[in-house]
């Protein structure tokens, strides 16, 4: 049997096994060290009761023979799909439109079906691994890259893409932390709109937007549902990231060239290869967006956008640029005297903090690493501490 000529296509290591492997080279080398980890983007903080009371509801219906279901309603829940238009997309979106999943990721590496190998890609640099990992898996090969810098406001110049049938956005940005201001999106969508693109919009990190000048969905954008796809996750509004729940919108009025609706097309692959999300996670998404659910899981929200700020002002005041961490969980430091994984090294060894090299999101993201400010204030207060008790001088010329 032949491998799959397109798993050779993958760096050999995805990026998180290859940090778990500096961070186990290092403690063998020395012992047991307190390590802090500011590395992957994973959730810390328990899931609010009235969450988990709604899951564990869930879980003992289906230990009775009278309130016992199995396989639901393909495109998720339709109380779910209600709320999740009214709640978060203010009536926005249609519920037919949205399509619940196990995940934003699983989504996104599922997407691809609709548009086959041939498509040309265009992805934001840097950026989230799987949408360029995802693509070569299906046999893509066709990718542009946009850098995005300091210099930009880490929004690309799109006239880069003009060949392009697919754009992959994320706004608020993993790695980077940057969310897309109003205008920028405008500008995407017109861009979009006028060479017959479509756009894959990523917005996992939406509910760290703080500022209502600042679109949470591109479907603010007027003309969007023309043109673009919506993937989102409930992973770090609530702590899912183990829970595993998630959801995209494909609009109704989303058409291939020749006039075939994508809506139908997605159904049709979702109902193929995934059976629908767990019912004790949507019944878990339902106590999210209920009143009480959503004021629980806003102070989670707030809680990881203040460490954010700590981590960005700890920083600063060692005289690093930082981008990011004021929408998002992510700050994004720029150490551009010394590659990403050297300055990872710096990091695990002289200061014992575990980060993200901003080249393992790609080539632009080399000179920078990535923090994240999912951890407990006690670790954020402690690594803080440390970035201010360390000079980062020898990082910097
Ligand atoms: N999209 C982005 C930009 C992410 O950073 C992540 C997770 O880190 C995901 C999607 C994955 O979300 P999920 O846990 O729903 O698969």
């Amino acid at each position: 049997m032949k491998r799959n000529p397109h798993l050779s296509l993958l760096q050999p290591q995805y990026l998180f096994p290859q940090i778990q492997q500096r961070k186990r080279e290092f403690l063998e080398r020395n012992g047991p060290v307190d390590l802090i980890s500011l590395g992957i983007g994973d959730t810390t903080e328990p899931i609010p009761n009235a969450v988990v009371n709604g899951m564990v509801a869930a879980a003992e219906r289906l230990a009775q023979k009278e309130t016992y279901t199995g396989y639901g309603a393909e495109q998720g829940q339709e109380p779910l799909r209600k709320m999740i238009a009214e709640v978060l997309y203010h009536g926005r979106v249609n519920p037919k439109a949205i399509f619940v999943s196990d995940g934003a990721k699983c989504d996104i590496g599922r997407l691809q079906l609709l548009f086959g190998p041939s498509a040309k890609i265009a992805l934001q640099d840097p950026a989230y691994p799987v949408y360029r990992d995802g693509s070569l898996l299906q046999g893509v090969s066709n990718i542009t890259y946009l850098p995005c810098t300091p210099e930009n406001d880490f929004f690309p110049d799109l006239s880069l893409a003009a060949h392009c049938d697919l754009l992959y956005f994320c706004s608020p940005n993993n790695p980077t932390g940057v969310a897309a201001t109003r205008t920028q999106l405008e500008e995407l969508v017109a861009f979009a709109r006028e060479n017959q693109q479509i756009i894959l919009f990523d917005t996992a990190y939406a509910a760290y937007i703080q500022d209502s000048a600042i679109p949470r969905s591109i479907y603010e954008i007027e003309g969007a549902e023309e043109v673009a796809i919506e993937t989102s996750s409930f992973s770090k509004i609530a702590g899912f990231t183990g829970v595993r729940l998630g959801w995209t919108v494909v609009p109704e009025t989303l058409k291939y060239e020749d006039g075939h609706p994508i809506h139908s097309d997605w159904n049709r692959i979702t109902s193929t290869i995934f059976n629908g999300a767990s019912n004790i996670a949507q019944a878990g998404g339902i106590e999210v967006l209920k009143p009480e659910g959503l004021a629980e899981v806003q102070k989670l929200i707030h809680f990881y956008r203040e460490n954010a700020h700590l981590l960005r002002e700890a920083l600063q005041k060692q005289g690093i640029s930082v981008y990011g961490g004021v929408h998002a969980p992510y700050v994004w430091a720029h150490f551009p005297d010394a590659p990403s994984w050297e300055t990872f090294q710096y990091f695990l060894e002289k200061l014992h903090l575990i980060t993200t090299p901003g080249s393992g999101f790609g080539s632009t993201g080399e000179g920078f690493i990535r923090l994240t400010a999912f951890n407990s204030r006690e670790n954020i207060i402690r690594s803080c501490k440390i970035i201010a008790n360390n000079s980062l001088s020898s990082l910097i010329l």
